[in-house]
């Protein structure tokens, strides 16, 4: 359990603490509180018992090289929220699923996969926004040849794309699924980005804090997951259940390259978040080096990170002011769940 984290880290041998301590910080604290009699039967109803919440067991890990940081109290999932009464048709056809009329085109015009095709997004927020339409309309349902081919043809619009701006280089690659992920149509796709001067802020931030690093940074991360049970290698491929998610059940995927083995880890990856943990609603990014040859970048791996975005019928959004202002992620689920259902699903 996440909650007994600072017990395990006592329990890593000497190196592996070096490690630890190099990039993280601990601190466990016990919140408590004093409910009023009146209050008893409506805690037992959602939070199992009095006992769990009078004395709450509340841990803070912060990552010191990226200034990621995570509170985790599983209590906070079980907390009553306010859902929609139905759930919106997820069969319903949408303009994707006539992508070649009711979508436009870029400048360049389209790249066609097997099972996709681009799309130009209609209001941008990048010179170059692009679209990954699938051609299977249902967002939870595709196979591995199916992602791989997804996610060429990623690669072949940024080619495209830099074609027609040669000074666009910097690439980012999404796939958020469902509404609370913050897609707006239901229809599977990816989003194409690819910026100018500078890459996005937090992958440019990523690159400058592994640089300063004294070590490998990225390897250490592994490593130290690794010692922890919370890694695992995959083809090649690393896998961590992260010690700071970004919110609930994140996970990261390093590669050197983007090659068949991290396409399959993703898509993996992604069938075990829908199909063993539940996930209906998720974000997906693929954070890269440029694609174009530029000093300070020539380290940086394939890092793809992926997380879930809640209940579809939840009315509560998953972030609040702790997320977007403190820089800390409130956060229920336990990492070492999530790493033991990951390690069933890539064998
Ligand atoms: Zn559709």
């Amino acid at each position: 359990m996440i909650t007994d984290i600072d017990k395990k880290v006592k329990k890593l041998p000497k190196e592996k603490k070096r490690i630890f301590n190099k990039i993280f910080r601990v601190s466990v604290t016990k919140g408590k509180l004093v409910p009023p009699k009146e209050m008893y039967s409506w805690i037992k109803r959602n939070f199992e018992s009095v006992r769990f919440v009078k004395t709450q067991k509340i841990v803070k890990i912060d990552n010191i090289i990226t200034n990621e940081g995570t509170l985790f109290n599983w209590l906070r999932s079980k907390r009553p929220i306010q859902k929609a009464k139905e759930m919106p048709d997820l069969s319903k056809e949408d303009p994707f699923c006539t992508p070649l009329k009711l979508t436009p085109a870029d400048s360049f015009g389209r790249i066609k996969g097997k099972y996709c095709v681009t799309a130009s997004n209609i209001a941008k927020y990048d010179g170059l926004h692009g679209l990954i339409i699938f051609k299977n309309h249902n967002p939870l349902e595709f196979n591995k040849e199916q992602v791989a081919d997804y996610i060429n043809t990623a690669f072949k619009w940024f080619k495209a794309a830099n074609k027609e701006d040669k000074k666009a280089i910097y690439p980012f690659l999404m796939w958020n699924c469902l509404w609370r992920s913050g897609a707006s149509i239901i229809h599977g796709h990816m989003q194409l980005n690819l910026t100018r001067k500078r890459h996005y802020n937090k992958i440019e931030f990523l690159r400058k804090a592994a640089k300063k690093y004294k070590g490998n940074y990225f390897n250490d991360l592994f490593d130290i997951h690794k010692a922890l049970g919370l890694g695992l290698e995959y083809k090649g491929v690393k896998v961590i259940a992260n010690l700071t998610p970004v919110k609930e059940k994140e996970i990261i995927l390093i590669g050197k390259k983007m090659n068949d083995n991290l396409k399959e880890a993703i898509y993996k990856t992604v069938r075990c978040f829908i199909d063993k943990m539940n996930v209906q609603s998720f974000n997906l990014a693929v954070l890269m080096k440029p694609i174009a040859n530029v000093k300070g970048w020539e380290d940086f791996p394939f890092i793809v990170r992926i997380v879930d975005r809640g209940d579809l019928t939840a009315k509560t959004a998953d972030i609040g002011g702790m997320e977007l202002y403190a820089g800390d992620n409130v956060v229920s689920s336990d990492p070492f769940k999530v790493a033991n259902i990951l390690r069933r699903c890539l064998k």
